[in-house]
């Protein structure tokens, strides 16, 4: 999809981590190698169709070293996105695309999280405007990562984050509050 979903405004993205964002973790040092191990975190599809609605391209960057350790192989891997993918399309979300780096820790790639890489090859790839663009996260190494690439930070999850820019229990928690953003802005628009 190429179209800007927010025609009037700028190409901005909400660029988000996979897992514990997503979908369910499965616990240190677990990867879920197989489309039955993949399970929606709850109202994450309310959530996308919001973010959808406010005119944001939606861009899952994860990183995903269970290739390097040798754990499940890039086919488990575009078999989960797949599934994924078509689960959301079934519901009418339709994803943008899925950057994911397959590299260990030590091989310093410019990919894994914290680093900008896979946030900077998706700015490139579909236009888009980092500094109205959001990434979400469940991980210091996701806020990092935005921040390294130049876009506003939110922190999934209970622990609350100093780096973020945001903090939110859930992805739902976050998309309402755009929502409501855009609803009083408009509304203040609309009184002028
Ligand atoms: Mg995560
Ligand atoms: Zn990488």
């Amino acid at each position: 999809m190429d179209t800007n979903p927010d025609p009037r405004g700028p190409r901005r993205a909400i660029f988000l981590d996979r897992d514990g964002v997503i979908n369910v973790k499965l616990g240190e040092n677990r990867y879920v190698a197989r489309v039955p191990e993949f399970e929606f975190l709850p109202g994450v599809i309310e959530a996308l169709t919001i973010l959808r609605e406010l005119g944001f391209f939606l861009v899952v960057v994860t990183n995903q070293r269970g290739i390097a350790k040798g754990l499940m192989t890039t086919e488990d891997l575009n078999e989960v996105h797949n599934h994924m993918a078509a689960a959301l399309g079934e519901e009418g979300v339709g994803l943008d695309a899925i950057y994911y780096c397959p590299h260990e820790a030590d091989e310093n790639c410019p990919c894994r999280k914290p680093s900008p890489g896979m946030i900077l090859d998706a700015a490139r790839d579909l236009v888009l405007d980092l500094s109205a663009s959001y990434m979400v996260g469940d991980s210091p190494s996701d806020t990092a990562a935005g921040r390294n690439a130049g876009t506003r930070t939110v922190r999934i999850g209970s622990d609350c984050d100093d780096q973020a820019d945001l903090a939110f229990p859930t992805l739902l928690d976050f998309a309402r509050f755009l929502g409501k953003e855009r609803h009083e802005r408009d509304k203040e628009r609309a009184e002028k």
